[in-house]
């Protein structure tokens, strides 16, 4: 059990592109807590695909659920009527507006802060 975590990649490590030891989760949560991103912003930054991105966002908004950080989701919104994806559980964008199936829609933009 213990020897869960010794996976393949943990046995030899590629030499990282840049020089840092971040994993894709640790550099977009650093990000993330120096202002508001996109998913498209934070995958031309870390260089995962906007699809790896959002899932990488959903594993971190669960792990800050009950720490000092709070992870903050600006819904996606529909240009054309106004429609606020409130209520959505996945952060990857959404394609049509379930209201007007208008496509011109703002992504969600999200963010890390303290909670005070
Ligand atoms: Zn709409």
């Amino acid at each position: 059990m213990a020897s869960g975590d010794a996976d393949a990649r943990t046995a030899r490590v590629p030499r990282a592109p840049r020089d840092t030891h971040e994993t894709p989760r640790q550099a977009l949560r650093r990000i993330l807590a120096t202002g508001p991103h996109t998913a498209l912003e934070l995958s031309a930054r870390v260089g995962l695909r906007e699809k790896d991105v959002a899932t990488h966002l959903e594993h971190l908004q669960q792990s800050l659920r009950h720490g000092d950080e709070r992870f903050v989701v600006e819904p996606a919104r529909c240009l054309d009527c106004g429609y606020a994806f409130r209520d959505r559980a996945r952060l990857a964008r959404p394609s049509a507006c379930p209201r007007c199936r208008g496509q011109h829609l703002a992504a969600p933009v999200f963010r890390i802060v303290r909670r005070s």
